[in-house]
Parts: C-alpha cells; structure tokens; sequence
C-alpha cells in the first residue's frame, strides 16, 4: 500500500478521527457507569441509613434498647448485611451489623466518627482486609444524651472490579473497531477513487504519441467531472499549440526551399562568371557551402515537421529489414573504409516488420553514418538485427568518442549537438537523430542510446514485429514493393547523410 496515495492518507484521516471519537465515547461511557454506580450506592447508605432512624432510632426512646437490638438484628443481622450498619451514641456502639462476610470484609475495626465534620457526608475508607469502602454517617438528636450516629457502609470493591472490566471491554473493542474501520474504508475508497485511477492512466498515455486522445469523463457531476472537463479542454488547447507549432516548421521550411535554390543557382551561375579573383572564387564557393548545409538543414526540417504532423506519407507496408540493412550497410561501406573502421553485420535471419522501407533506410543511414562519424579512425562497428519477443531489435553499438552523460537525454532533440565544432565540421546539422526519433515514433518503435564517454555508444532500435500471418501473406504475393536486399529506385529516394 502506498502511504502518499489519497486513499491511504483519506483513510489514515478517518481512521485517526476515528479514534478520536471512540476514545471520547469510551471516556463518556466509563464517565456515565462510574457516576451512576457510585450514585446508586449512595442513594442506598442515605436510603439505608434514614431507614433505620425513622424506623428504630426515634422510636428508641420509647420502645427501649432491648426492643432495638432485637429489630435491629432482625433487619440488619450480624456478619451478613450488606451495607454494613452500626449505631453509637458517644463513643458506646449501641449495635453493629459486623463483619461482611461474603466476601469477607472486616468492619468491625472501624474508627467511630471522630467529629461532626463527617456528617451527612461520605467518606471512603480501607477496611482492614484491604477493601475500600464507602461510609456514609447520619446524625439523630435524640431527647437523651448525646447525638445517636447512624453509619452505613458498603463495600466498593465490586464497583471497582465491574469498572475494570468494561475499561478492559472498551480497550479490547477499540482495536477491532478501527482495524475493521481502516480495511473497510480502504475497500469502500476503491469504487470512488476507481475514475481518477482510470483518468490518471489516460493522462499518462496521452501524449507519449499523440495528442489526439482525450480523457475519459467522470459523469460524477462533482468536482471531479469538472477536474477530467477541464483537463480535456486543456488537452485541446495544447494540441492547437502543438499542430499550430508544426504547420509553422513545416510552412516556414518549405517557404525557405525556393529563395534558398535561386541562391545556390545564383551562386553557381556566379563562379561561371570568367576572370574571377581567387578571393572572390573562394568567397562564392564558401557560400555556396553554406547554402547547401542551410537546404540539408531545411529539407531535414520539414522531414520531422512532416513526420510528427503526420503530414508525411508514410507506405506502410511489410518490410524485410534484414536485406534493407545489408544493402545500406554496403553502400556506406566506403564511408567506414576512408577511416580504417571495421563494420561488421550479425543479421543473419529475415527480420519483418510493417513500415516505409525508404524511411527505415533513413535509420540506418542516420545511426550508422553517427557511428561513423564519431569514431576514430581504426575503431570498430558491431551492427545487429534480431527478432526478440514481438519486436525488431537493430543495435548499432560503437567504440567512438561516446557522449557526455549531461547530454544523453537530448541527442533526440532537434539542432542538439553535444560537441558543436566537431558536428559541424563533419557537416552535422544536429537533426539526424530528431529524424531518427521521428521516423521510430511514425512506425510505432522506440530509440534508445546507452553511451560512455570515449569508450562508445550503443543506439538501440526497436519496432512491432510483422504478424506471421501477413509475413506468409508478403511472402507469397512476393509484390515487386517488397525490398529484396534494396532496389535502386529506395536508395535514391532517401536522402543520405554522408558527404563526400
Ligand atoms: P549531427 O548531425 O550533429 O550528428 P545528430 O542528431 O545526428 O546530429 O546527433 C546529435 C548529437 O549526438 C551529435 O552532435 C553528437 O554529439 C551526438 N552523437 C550522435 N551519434 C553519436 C555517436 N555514435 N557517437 C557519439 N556521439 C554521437
């Protein structure tokens, strides 16, 4: 269980309120039981004690002591009331009921009522046989002698035992309560909580392609309803940003490619000119250079641009990758010669997938010319394509310069370069690998790079595997747009990034 989830910490809240409210309800109960027991025995030694003066201490006078301890005894007998009783007149015990016996409790030890303060009042007192007990003392001013005192007694000792157990009662059931309480309420959270779950998913999907998914709503007609609305609308305004973003790269690279022909026509038409100094040969050539790097750069712009708006067409068709890998590997060959590079090729089974076979080829240009590029001369080149699972997995692992550690998490943008003059003076433009990420995304794959400064870097590629049934169904139809080791016609159509 996550302790930062909300239905954890909605359940940590009312579980802790909770407990607070039992802790108060058990005090308010033990509070009522403790009072109303106390009260009651009170109510009795008052009860008992009033008793015994209207009944046998007023008519003692007349009656005489004999008649006294005889109907004293009769209701009160000796050794077994329960209150205790005992009746003295200065100092002398005109009759006691004695010991409680069971249980035993020893009374009869009991210091007579030293003053008057204790009258009408209650006191608690331990017996000697341990017991606490509660006296209660009554005066009658009788027409002989000194005041007559009437004590009654009872033991508190079951009071106490009948409160303990309902504090052992309440501290046994509290436990239970909140644990029932806490699991309950973590079940009963999950209905509730179920579309936020679902809208959090979503949200997290949303995005990694396109935007063109929406939330699902949460026809709650609360506060999260209005929460999923609201962020569909922001999803909406995002994806305006976004295309509006695009058809802007897009429009604006596409614009560029007339003013930057007339340019490069211009230029050349310039060097044709006769009798041309040196510097000025040099200049116009320099510029030449530069406006054919300007159209590279935005050629390769309006690539992306076209890929992410979907504006490109894409063939999507069965492609053996294997023999698109070869061939290219082939004619880059020469590349990796000029630097004493060793390339070699572990693809030796068909490896279909779904796709444009001239954008695939785009891929392995781009990563393996990057390869090329970065490693120094007499370095080596491992190219490997295998099926794994229901992917493609093309590795084009390196022992170049590597790329700094810093700069791993944006190799994939658009112009990122991680070492600027070296990129440039290889006539980098710093959108191969925006390409290649583009191109991989189109098709449903990713692209990945593990790298190590100067010991190497390793892209990985990955796309769906073709189903077995259309590769069977490709391989009978044998169409003539299926690549077989590369036709002519797709090697010229892509656009590749070695220069001579
Ligand atoms: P560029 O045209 O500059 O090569 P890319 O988009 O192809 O642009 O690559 C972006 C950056 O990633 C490069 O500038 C380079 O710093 C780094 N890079 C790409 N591939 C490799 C590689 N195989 N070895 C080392 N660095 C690489």
């Amino acid at each position: 269980m996550n302790r930062n989830s909300l239905r954890a910490r909605v359940t940590a809240f009312y579980v802790s309120m909770l407990a607070v409210a039992l802790a108060l309800f058990c005090f308010a109960v033990y509070g009522g039981v403790r009072a109303y027991l106390t009260n009651s025995m009170q109510r009795t030694l008052i009860h008992t004690a009033e008793t015994i003066i209207t009944d046998y201490v007023v008519p003692l006078d007349t009656k005489g002591q004999s008649w006294f301890q005889n109907e004293m005894s009769e209701s009160y007998p000796a050794g077994i009331s329960d209150p205790f009783v005992r009746v003295s007149q200065g100092g002398k015990i005109l009759y006691e009921s004695g010991d409680i016996r069971e249980p035993f409790v020893e009374v009869s030890g009991l210091a007579l009522p030293a003053d008057s303060s204790v009258l009408n009042s209650f006191r608690r007192v331990r017996a000697d046989t341990g017991q606490p007990l509660m006296i209660y003392t009554k005066s009658y001013a009788g027409q002989r002698g000194s005041p007559i005192l009437v004590q009654t007694g009872a033991n508190m000792e079951p009071l106490f035992h009948l409160l303990q157990g309902l504090v052992v009662i309440l501290m046994m059931a509290m436990p239970v309560i909140l644990i029932g309480a806490a699991v309950g309420g973590h079940l009963l959270m999950a209905g509730p909580l179920r579309p936020v779950v679902a809208l959090t998913e979503k949200a997290e999907s949303i995005g990694r392609k396109e935007l063109g998914e929406r939330l699902p709503i949460i026809h709650s007609g609360d506060e999260l309803e209005r929460l999923s609305l609201a962020l569909n609308r922001m999803i909406d305004r995002l994806e305006e940003a976004l295309a509006h973003n695009r058809r802007f790269s897009a429009d604006a690279s596409h614009e560029l490619r007339t003013p930057l022909t007339i340019i490069h026509g211009e230029l050349e038409a310039l060097l044709e000119i006769p009798g041309l100094t040196t510097q000025a040969v040099e200049g116009i050539s320099s510029a030449l250079d530069e406006s054919e790097r300007m159209s590279r750069i935005v050629h390769n712009l309006m690539t992306i641009s076209r890929l992410d708006s979907g504006g490109e067409r894409i063939e999507m068709r069965p492609v053996e990758l294997t023999s698109v890998l070869k061939s290219t590997l082939d004619h880059m060959s020469l590349l990796a010669d000029e630097k004493s590079i060793l390339v070699t090729c572990n693809a030796a089974a068909p490896v279909w997938v779904t796709g444009d076979s001239m954008r695939l080829k785009q891929v392995i240009v781009n990563l393996v010319d990057n390869a090329i590029k970065y490693t120094s001369e007499g370095g080596t080149i491992e190219v490997t394509l295998q099926a794994e699972d229901d992917k493609a997995a093309l590795r084009i692992a390196d022992t170049g310069i590597g790329i700094p550690a810093e700069s791993l998490p944006f190799v994939f943008d658009r112009f990122y370069r991680a070492d600027r003059a070296r990129s440039r003076e290889s006539g980098g433009t710093g959108l191969g690998l925006a390409i290649v990420k583009a191109i991989c995304t189109a098709h449903s794959g990713v692209v990945s790079v593990e790298s190590s400064e100067s010991k190497g870097s390793t892209f990985r590629v990955q796309l769906p595997l073709l189903p077995l049934s259309e590769r069977d169904a490709a391989l009978l139809e044998s169409s003539p747009a299926l690549p077989r080791g590369g036709s002519n016609s797709e090697e010229s159509a892509v656009e590749s990034p070695i220069k001579s």
